[in-house]
């Protein structure tokens, strides 16, 4: 038995693993690289395996950078099953569209450039291509083992990262008896709103965990709050400014509307006005209501209030891109939330453009910033910042906020790791920048019977008890 990291090895994008048993071959996740210069040469490169041969794949849940080259997957002959749970089918068919979108929108803007030279850039996938492979995609329960091939058992559990999202236990049947290995995929924080906390796994033969802020403790949620209700109410009712939020639109942007009404209840805002400017998220947020089952108690009882009393805060959605640039006239008093939720893309960076330089306003980051992104670069302090072609100074406030994240901290993955009963013979440290990963893998090894790996791109590594 052998494991391949393709991707989120040595960072946090591109999450992809390939495993490989007796007469079986599949993937967990398949996901693009994003942030870095080289996100795009890495995307087109050639997958380092056949498509074709692969028996089937395995979705930890629907972020792009764990779902998004599946269309590419499928255009380039893989014809099985894309298993998932019933959630992340669902946020799939909104996510893998829009990413087709922005592929092919991408792709035209290159080619109206690049005129003289002939040359056609095409685009990573199409439509069609993320339609195909939607037609692929095959929906289990959680909790439920089920069985994609004769030699494998798979049972999916709540990850508590993001709708729908999951934890993988797979059974692999090898020559010397049955093996185990646990995908964390990304886990969620205990605790955060909506959903429930990550679900505990008590036995594995090896384990694959993520390390996206494997070095790093959030800040508590309360102050986080507190935080936020200061920078809102200072902002935009005393200094008179727009506050802009970039959000991922699938999680955060719910979490955030969440807080938003929650401290509106809670009678420590008031009668804001909110624009989600992002159709994605207007469907994600839409989808995400729908699934009432997923949540956990207080996001229950703040839906039943919110059904009642919603009044007190106005949201509105902006669809069309008319509506969207409408709210650059909004001189103060509005909270603009959109996606993406690094600012590589999307309606953020136009927002950014019209708002950066109002000393009034202020950008207000609550996720992660991967590093080569525009909303690192505001993380960072830049004092000015390119944006389509043109220099913009940064005059408005850029504030982080810490305690948001949907990804355990440090110790909310070591918690999750006492979880297990004894120590699994190998954990491997994936998605996470290098600094994460080692000092998530130092804590590790501190305790006793626990080995750890942190594996580099590209590289296999053989599943078999090590001899003594
Ligand atoms: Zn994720
Ligand atoms: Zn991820």
């Amino acid at each position: 038995m052998k494991i391949t990291f393709m991707g989120a090895a040595g960072e946090v994008t591109g999450s992809c693993y390939l495993v490989e048993g007796p007469d079986v071959r599949f993937l967990v996740d398949c996901g693009m690289f994003q942030g870095d210069r080289d996100s795009d040469v890495k995307n087109r490169a050639a997958f380092a395996f056949e498509p074709e041969k692969i028996d089937f794949v395995v979705l930890t849940h629907a972020h792009i950078d764990h779902s998004g080259l599946v269309p590419k997957l499928c255009r380039e002959g893989y014809e099985g099953p894309v298993y998932s749970t019933g959630a992340t089918a669902q946020l799939l068919e909104i996510m893998l569209r829009d990413s087709a979108h922005i592929h092919q929108n991408d792709a035209a803007r290159a080619n109206r450039k690049r005129k003289k030279s002939n040359a056609v850039l095409e685009p990573l996938y199409t439509m069609a291509d993320a339609d195909k492979a939607l037609l692929q995609c095959q929906v289990r329960p959680y909790d439920e083992i089920f069985k994609p091939h004769d030699n494998v058992r798979i049972r999916m559990r709540d990850a508590g990262h993001i709708l729908g999202s999951a934890i993988l236990e797979i059974w692999l049947k090898g020559d010397k008896g049955d093996k185990k290995i646990v995908f964390s995929g990304d886990l969620g924080q205990p605790g955060r709103p909506i959903l429930r906390d990550p679900c505990l796994i008590d036995k594995t033969d090896y384990l694959v965990v993520e390390s996206t802020y494997g070095d790093r403790q959030h800040k508590a949620l309360s102050p986080s709050l507190d935080e936020f209700v200061e920078i809102i109410n200072d902002r935009v009712l005393k200094r008179r400014g727009n506050v802009i939020v970039p959000a991922f639109a699938v999680g955060r942007t719910q979490e955030l509307i969440y807080y938003l009404y929650h401290l509106t209840y809670e009678g420590r805002l008031n009668n804001l006005n909110v624009f989600l400017d992002s159709p994605m998220a207007q469907s994600v947020t839409e989808l995400t209501n729908r699934h009432f089952e997923l949540f956990d108690k207080e996001a229950k009882k703040l839906a039943t209030w919110q059904a009642r009393n919603g009044g007190e805060l106005t949201l509105t959605f902006t669809r069309t891109v008319e509506e969207s640039m409408a709210l650059n006239s909004i001189r103060s008093g509005a909270i603009i939330i959109a996606a993406s939720g690094m600012c590589t893309a999307g309606r953020i960076v136009h927002h950014l453009r019209h708002g950066l330089g109002r000393p009034n306003n202020t950008v207000l980051i609550t996720g992660y910033q991967a590093r080569g992104t525009l909303g690192r670069r505001l993380v960072d302090g830049a004092k000015t910042v390119r944006i389509f072609g043109r220099e913009i100074a940064v005059k408005a406030q850029v504030s982080t906020i810490g305690g948001f994240s949907a990804h355990a901290d440090q110790k909310a993955i070591l918690d999750w790791l006492d979880g297990f009963e004894t120590p699994p013979l190998k954990t491997f440290i994936t998605h996470g920048e290098p600094e994460a990963a080692t000092a998530l893998a130092q804590k590790i090894n501190d305790r006793p019977g626990w080995q750890t790996m942190i594996p580099a791109i590209g590289q296999s590594t053989l599943l078999e008890p090590v001899m003594a």
